[in-house]
Order: C-alpha cells, then structure tokens, then sequence
C-alpha cells in the first residue's frame, strides 16, 4: 500500500475485490481504510494511463504512435511518409511561439508584406531622411514581392476559413488544449477519439465533458493597431544580444525572427531583400512558405 499500487494478490497480479479485503485477517478500520485506498488508487490509474496518441495529420497516411507526455508540445516526423509537424497543433513545426499565436503571427506577417512595409517605410522616410534609400529599395522590389505576396494571401484566406470553421465546430481540450471537433452525439469526449467510434487524431487520451470545455477563439485583426504604436513609439528599440543574420549588427528597430526556423533573425533593413530570398529558396526546395514574427518590444529570453 506504500508504494502506491493498487492492492494486489501477494503471489500474483490479481486485484484484491471487496469480498477479498472483508476476508483480510486485520483490523476493521484497518479494512476500511483497504476499501478506501483500492477505490481511490484504481480510479487514479485509469484516468492516469489515458494514452497519448500522436497521428500523423496527413489524410492519406495512417501512422500513429503512443507518447508519454501528450500535453508536451515538441516536433514529430513521421515514420510511415516523413511529414514533419507540431505535436499540438499538426501544422508546420513552430518555435517561439504556442500554437494560439501562430495565426495571430501568420496573420501579421501577411499584412505586413502586402501593406504595411510600405507605409512603415513612407512615414519613417518622412520622420528621418536616411530612410529614404529603404523606401527606394521597396519600391524596387515591387515586382518580387507580388508574387510572394500572392503565396501569402493563399496562405492567410486558407487561415481564415479555417479559423471560421474552428470557432463554430471546435473547443479546446481542458487538459492539453488540443483543438478539438465534436462529430455530434453526446457531450461525453475523449480527446483524440470520437466518442461513438470514429477516426483516431491526436489527443492526451483523457475524458472531458464537451460543455465544460473551452471555446476556440479566432483571431481578430490588430495588425493596424499594433504597427500605430511601433511608429509612435519614437524611440528607437534594440534587440540587446540579438543578431541580424544578414549584416550582424545588434538588431535595432522591428526584429523579424522565422517561427519555421531554428533560428534566423533579421533587422528592419535586411528583412525585405533577406524574407524574400527565403521564400525564394523554400520554393525552389519546394517546401511550405515559412512565417516571419514582427518583434517590437525586446523580449527577455528566447522562448
Ligand atoms: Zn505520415
Ligand atoms: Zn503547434
Ligand atoms: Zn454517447
Ligand atoms: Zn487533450
Ligand atoms: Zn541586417
Ligand atoms: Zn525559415
């Protein structure tokens, strides 16, 4: 009883049942206690062992494997077709970022590419003359960046039909926040399962009551908002201790850090020639366009 099992036979694995324990040559309340202990100890070990199921998101691939820690968030690649993706969420790896903020990041980085790298541009340019060769420099890169841009609009109306869809369909687990689809019948839910015999996703495995659970909320659009306050904000930020990849001065200004990248940051000035190489190179490779994240307040530590 001390080493938190669940009360066993002395010769074999057989769990002791009531009657068994009532047969027990000790004390009463030392039964009691018995009784007490097995209930408690049996329902624990069958909340606790809800496996963790990871899934391989892609439709057509059935691969599945059992984790320890399904609550943990880490990069998964798929032994059966070498689909590499977020544990949480299925998309894309991610780094310095949870899985809520991905579209809110997605979302920014799109607006800044189709329209506010411009205007940032024009009113820097007007605030502090040496500005001017960055805005010459857009203006030149017109022509590339529309065809990214394109690629990122697909991308972010992708987004936002799915975020449309989630809201009206989807809550979040109480215990790993998965995003979850409740398929129709009762409010009773395993995380990962249908509850009626469905496909197998990804989920910690454990039992919640659909009611209980937490709504999806969708993004909403702040993009112009939050570009106001980084051009009011007159003083000039610095990254301390955070290079740019491309000139390697001490970042100063908006950082511009690839969430789909180990590690790769930009300052303000090398950003446009710098993403769009990037992007040029994931298409060539082709692979799924990486996401840049606006910094504009130093952070700490990286997360
Ligand atoms: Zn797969
Ligand atoms: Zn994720
Ligand atoms: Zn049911
Ligand atoms: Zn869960
Ligand atoms: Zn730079
Ligand atoms: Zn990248």
């Amino acid at each position: 009883m001390n080493s938190g099992e669940v009360l066993t036979c002395a010769l074999c694995n057989y769990q002791l049942q009531d009657g068994d324990i009532n047969q027990l040559r000790v004390s009463r309340n030392q039964k009691r206690k018995f009784h007490e202990y097995q209930i408690q100890k049996t329902f624990a070990n069958f909340v606790n062992n809800a496996r963790g199921i990871i899934k391989c998101p892609n439709r057509d691939c059935k691969w599945v494997v059992e984790v320890r820690n399904p609550n943990e968030r880490f990069r998964v690649k798929c032994n059966a077709c070498s689909n590499e993706f977020c544990s949480i969420c299925n998309q894309q790896y991610h780094y310095r970022s949870n899985c809520q903020e991905v579209p809110q990041i997605t979302q920014r980085w799109f607006v800044w590419c189709n329209t506010e790298r411009g205007n940032y541009w024009k009113i820097r340019a007007q605030q502090d003359a040496s500005c001017r060769a960055q805005l010459d420099d857009y203006e030149k890169q017109q022509g590339a960046n529309a065809k990214r841009n394109e690629e990122l609009r697909r991308r972010y109306e992708e987004l936002k039909a799915d975020e449309e869809l989630k809201a009206k369909t989807c809550r979040l687990c109480p215990h790993c926040k998965r995003v979850v689809q409740h398929m129709g019948g009762c409010s009773s839910m395993i995380c990962g399962q249908n509850y009626h015999g469905g496909d197998q996703q990804s989920g910690c495995g454990k039992n919640f009551d659909w009611d209980q659970a937490l709504p999806y909320i969708p993004i909403v659009n702040t993009v112009q908002e939050q570009m106001k306050s980084a051009l009011e904000n007159q003083q000039r930020v610095v990254h301390t201790g955070i290079r740019c990849k491309n000139c390697h001065k001490e970042i100063e200004g908006i950082r511009f850090d690839c969430i789909h990248c180990h590690s790769l940051n930009y300052c303000e000035i090398c950003e446009q020639r710098c993403t769009l190489a990037h992007s040029e190179e994931l298409r060539r490779q082709k692979k799924q366009q990486h996401v840049f994240r606006l910094v504009t307040t130093p952070e700490a530590s990286h997360k």
